[in-house]
């Protein structure tokens, strides 16, 4: 059993480090919604297997998920295909930046993992194989909300416009994809789902509560079991991008990251965990985000690898 006062204090405590840090990363501003986000926010919750949620600093404030949106369009994808989808998406590491296009032509249309922009982008294809973009995005949003147990959560239109007027490397990739034959939507279909999802607004505590379901060992669980157990493996390994391999040293916890400056982590059997603080390090993963996981995951001896 976790100790609640104690993990309030680690939490307390995780806020008040973060607040004396000055060099906190660079919000990404290649989407330009998200350059207005202020770079002094900082928030975290953690939701534990056994119900209660415990949270500190600005942790009720709304942003943009991002790349964590992959996480549930990979569970819909799982849900809906099963193994069909490795055909068209890998499960390895690609140590290259997470918008990379060099490894897409390379490697035949096939990318190396769900995580990176072109796998999600296949992802979000399967499953508008037999729905249409507007029906994905409410049973995405169905999907998160039944997950967090809470209707207030929102798709920020005005994000997803800003993303699709600069997107050009996504339409790169889509388009590298439709040509190597493994996009069966337009890519403006698929983008246009894309950019909605990646527009999804939670709080930490909106997060944390969304994560449950990759906890595991839960009766009511909104994916089969071996699903939970294999999206947390690629979040472990890809998670982070090409710094997947440094977040698993210093954290030890399978988790993705956004460019909005959130991470869902996860403590398989304890809790899930949001963090959020806008400013990214060169990985585009958020740096006090990551420094607070490795606390969190530290001071409570959360990691898998003990
Ligand atoms: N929407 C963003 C993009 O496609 C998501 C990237 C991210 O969060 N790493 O560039």
């Amino acid at each position: 059993m976790t100790n609640l006062t104690e993990l309030q204090r680690v939490l307390d405590g995780i806020v008040a480090a973060a607040a004396r840090i000055s060099d906190r990363g660079e919000v990404a501003d290649y989407i330009p919604e998200l350059s207005a986000a202020d770079p002094a926010m900082f928030g975290i919750a953690v939701s534990l297997a056994s119900g209660e949620v415990l949270a500190a600093g600005d942790a009720r404030t709304a942003f943009s998920i991002q790349s964590i949106s992959k996480v549930f369009t990979l569970a819909m994808a799982l849900g809906r295909l099963g193994d069909g989808l490795w055909r068209r998406v890998g499960r390895e590491p690609s140590g290259l930046a997470f918008n990379s296009i060099l490894q897409l032509e390379q490697e035949n249309g096939r990318p190396r993992n769900p995580f990176v922009n072109a796998g999600a982008i296949v992802v979000t294809d399967a499953i508008l194989a037999a729905s249409e973009p507007r029906e994905v995005l409410a049973e995405l949003l169905r999907f998160v909300r039944e997950a967090a147990e809470d209707g207030d959560i929102h798709i920020n239109k005005e994000v997803a416009r800003s993303e699709a007027g600069t997107g050009h490397r996504n339409r790169a990739l889509a388009h590298m994809l439709k040509a190597q034959g493994n996009l069966h939507n337009t890519p403006d279909r698929v983008l246009g789902t894309y950019f909605h999802q990646c527009a999804l607004e939670m709080s930490c505590v909106q997060l944390a509560r969304a994560g449950r379901f990759l906890i595991g060992g839960r009766e009511a669980a909104l994916i089969a079991p071996y699903n939970v157990r294999r999206i947390n493996a690629l979040m472990m390994t890809c998670g982070h991008y090409d710094g997947s391999g440094d977040f698993a040293y210093r954290v030890g916890l399978p988790a993705k990251s956004g460019v909005g400056g959130g991470i869902l982590a996860v403590a398989p059997r304890r809790a899930s965990i949001a963090v959020w603080s806008p400013g990214l390090n060169a990985h585009g993963n958020s740096k006090l985000g990551t420094m607070a996981a490795e606390m969190l995951a530290d001071r409570m001896g959360w990691s898998v690898f003990s």
